[in-house]
């Protein structure tokens, strides 16, 4: 069997180091063209040594020449320029991109696999909900694909293959609920980072920890279905599931509802997406039901979790708003998670950037870029004075 030229962006995070082991697992299907991470050049390199990639891409220019000293006996080529990752997503011998950046820094790097016709197995939820109305466009001219690693979103498609899409009453999105669900709101105020990073079934990155906890992470995934799945988001419903087994539902018309389940282990959706159109043999997490017990669910609270409220109003509204929304929640996460701002300032902000900043509704990509440069600067500035 011919082996699949991948391309993994963000390969020291989270879902790019789980993507390696599930790459490292199948070594006569996989060869790894090129891996990419912002500053870990130590981590780049060891992972040059175990998966002999062609490039290497560093954004930190200041990692550079380390990361060129260190390999300077090997025969890859490293780039640091903004430009060089984004043609690592458009390598012709590529038949599949990974993006597992974090945040709307990898929204050029998606544009690109998708407009050279490329397979791209999409962690970065961010580019898609930032550049949004650009996507089903594209995909239609260029005939490529997206194939979703988020667990939700990768539990969806699979259900999909159990009816037509005109026969979808709605998607049922899971949520873990995070660590707060059963907190009061009088607390919220409180509440610490150390908390906040303490998400009860899921080992993520920071950035994405902070956005299960304020659910800016359901709201993020929200606007993320109605791109890929091409669906109002009138007919996405939100169901707290704080066991996180069932990773997402589709409710067909005759009213039945079919689910995905498996312990959470994002090397599970990883290989669907790796893998597809085939399943292989893998026993990432697999469950046994009676050990697993009860299987709870509950309505969220739109009141304690304000984020989630902001981001199912700014995905109705479409256009620019999601791009907005995702914008200033970056700027807040990264505020909080420098101690500058509390909790449920995170919240505040998105308010404020969406209140304050004009939505565009059929945008082009410069309208886009605009309007994530602005919110920024507007965020910056909220963060700021919050001090
Ligand atoms: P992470 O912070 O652990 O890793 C992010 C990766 O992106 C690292 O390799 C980092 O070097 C790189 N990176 C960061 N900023 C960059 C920039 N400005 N330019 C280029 N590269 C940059 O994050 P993660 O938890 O692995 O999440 C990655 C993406 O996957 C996010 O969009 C997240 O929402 C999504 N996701 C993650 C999980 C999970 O379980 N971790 C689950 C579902 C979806
Ligand atoms: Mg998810």
């Amino acid at each position: 069997m011919k082996k699949k030229n991948i391309v993994l962006l963000g390969s020291t995070g989270s879902i790019g180091k789980s993507t390696l082991e599930v790459v490292a697992m199948h070594p006569d299907r996989f060869n790894v063209l090129a891996l990419s991470a912002y500053s870990n050049s130590q981590l780049l390199a060891e992972q040059y040594r175990k998966f002999q990639p062609d490039f290497l891409h560093i954004s930190d220019s200041n990692k550079f020449e380390e990361l060129k000293n260190e390999l300077s006996s090997s025969k890859v080529e490293i780039f640091t320029e903004e430009e060089e990752l984004i043609r690592l997503a458009a390598l012709s011998e590529a038949d599949i991109i990974i993006n597992a950046i974090v945040g709307s820094a990898g929204l050029l790097a998606s544009l690109e696999a998708v407009k050279n016709g490329k397979l791209l197995a999409l962690a970065n939820k961010e580019s898609l909900v930032t550049g949004g109305p650009l996507f089903p466009e594209l995909i239609k001219r260029h005939k490529s694909k997206i194939l979703p690693i988020d667990s939700e979103h990768s539990a969806i498609w699979q259900a999909l293959a159990s009816g037509k899409k005109t026969e979808i009453r709605r998607l049922l999105l899971t949520a873990s609920g995070g660590p707060f669900r059963e907190l009061p709101k009088e607390e919220f105020e409180k509440i610490t980072l150390k908390q906040a990073l303490n998400h009860p079934t899921w080992n993520m990155g920071n950035k994405i920890t902070i956005d299960s906890a304020t659910l800016a992470n359901k709201a993020l995934e929200i606007m993320e279905a109605v791109i890929l799945f091409d669906i109002p988001v009138e007919k996405i419903k939100v169901v707290v599931h704080p066991e996180s087994i069932i990773h997402s539902m589709v409710e067909y018309v005759d009213s039945s509802v079919i689910a995905q389940l498996s312990k959470p282990d994002m090397k599970l959706p990883i290989s669907y997406a790796l893998f597809w159109p085939d399943r292989v043999e893998s026993s990432y997490g697999a469950i046994d039901l009676a050990e697993t017990g009860k299987l709870t669910f509950e309505n969220p609270d739109l009141q304690k979790f304000k984020a989630l409220k902001l981001g199912l109003e700014a995905a109705g509204v479409g256009g620019t708003a999601p791009a907005i929304f995702n914008a200033a929640n970056e700027i807040a996460v990264d505020a909080f998670l420098n101690e500058a701002i509390s909790f449920t300032e995170i919240a505040d902000t998105i308010d404020s950037c969406l209140q304050k900043i004009v939505v565009v509704s059929r945008p082009s990509l410069d309208n886009i870029l605009e309007t994530d440069y602005k919110t920024r600067e507007l965020a910056e500035n909220l963060v700021g004075n919050l001090v």
